[in-house]
């Protein structure tokens, strides 16, 4: 009986350790994964991006200085981290730019495509591996609200007024929504792309466009979707998706 009972304490032990290490490695894959800050991978996005497919996608980092991706569901399970290799570098870059540009906030990056591309459930996009969702930073009394941004993929059903409003207190930070969709722009330019098309909820748009960085935005001409149904519309105020184009 002893004997029996020691095995199980040992047995005990182990699972507690396996555990320990496993969280360890989810929750800090950077120190046993090594993420390149450029890549020379060449990918191939295939079709649209609604009807596409991706072949030699590479994974995004899951974190970095600035920035996190929103889910372990979505990152490690799920696989859904993954873009072409210039959307890779686009995206990098941009964090990059951001250190200097809003250096206090802190970005989350959110679904991108499967390995292989192809149907993204729910979303109709996201199939070849040039789409990209963000999620809208908050901002609360000037400084940056993070509470709801570990909330994983539940993130995508957080709600706001038309003036991007969580709360009476809590809204959308734009002036960094904006210095991030420049900063995408200039990198997607380095790296061979450009920025085919934003969706953000129409009517955040005139908030956005009122900021200082939003004026800056709005004279570069990106296209952002005019008229969307009401469904999507009202799904893209936590998040701005991008797609991206070759050049
Ligand atoms: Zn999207």
């Amino acid at each position: 009986m002893k004997s029996g009972k020691r095995i199980m304490r040992h047995k005990w032990k182990i699972i507690f350790l396996l555990s320990v290490l496993s969280f360890l490695v989810l929750d800090n894959p950077e120190f046993f994964i090594q993420y390149s800050t450029k890549t020379n991978q060449r990918s191939q996005s295939i079709g649209s991006v609604s009807n596409g497919s991706l072949t030699n996608g590479i994974r995004l980092p899951y974190r970095g200085r600035n920035y996190k991706y929103f889910s372990k569901l979505s990152y490690y399970i799920l696989n859904r981290a993954y873009a072409n290799a210039k959307v890779y570098n686009t995206v990098i870059g941009a964090y990059k730019e951001c250190e200097a540009t809003c250096p206090h906030i802190f970005f989350r990056l959110m679904e991108c495509s499967n390995k292989n591309g192809g149907r993204l459930f729910p979303h109709r996009t996201h199939q070849n591996g040039l789409s990209v969702d963000f999620m809208t930073p908050l901002i609360k009394n000037k400084k940056q609200y993070n509470t709801l941004d570990i909330i994983g993929i539940w993130r995508y059903l957080v709600n706001t007024n038309e003036h991007g409003q969580v709360t009476h207190h809590i809204k959308i930070d734009f002036d960094s929504v904006a210095k991030h969709i420049l900063a995408l722009d200039n990198a997607a330019r380095q790296n061979g792309l450009r920025i085919k098309k934003v969706i953000l909820k129409t009517n955040l748009k005139d908030e956005l466009f009122k900021t200082q960085s939003g004026q800056a935005l709005k004279q570069r001409g990106i296209y952002f979707v005019k008229h969307l149904s009401k469904t999507i519309n009202d799904l893209h105020d936590d998040h701005y998706h991008i797609d991206f184009q070759e050049i």
